[in-house]
């Protein structure tokens, strides 16, 4: 099994992948990597205006996630689909964003254009 790259541990379930290293968390990931979108990230977002996403994921009244689409090799940050969920089932779609988990539950994001 694989150990987390920042802190040690062993991982027991779903190592989040970052060039070679593996983490047990995304809080420890950006321990190691900066949260920043890089020039191309942002040159192909904006700002979401319509809504804030730096609310929690997850179930609820926050965000979902889902349809990840690789990191982006510069910076790191996902492509997502985000929806508000209602009771756990994405309800109504938002858009595509990039995004930057800073925490397994928090994030952060700007729209694709
Ligand atoms: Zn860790
Ligand atoms: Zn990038």
């Amino acid at each position: 099994m694989p150990s987390c790259a920042a802190c040690n541990q062993i991982i027991v379930y779903g190592p989040i992948r970052r060039d070679d290293k593996c983490f047990c968390s995304h809080a420890c990931m950006n321990t190691l990597y900066p949260i920043e979108f890089c020039q191309r990230c942002l040159d192909e977002t904006h700002e979401p205006s319509d809504i804030s996403l730096s609310q929690a994921g997850g179930c609820g009244a926050g965000f979902y996630n889902s349809l990840w689409q690789g990191n982006c090799p510069t910076c790191g940050s996902q492509v997502a689909r985000v929806w508000i969920a209602l009771l756990c089932v994405p309800f109504i779609p938002l858009g595509r964003y990039r995004v930057f988990y800073v925490s397994d539950f928090e994030f952060i994001a700007r729209r694709i254009r």
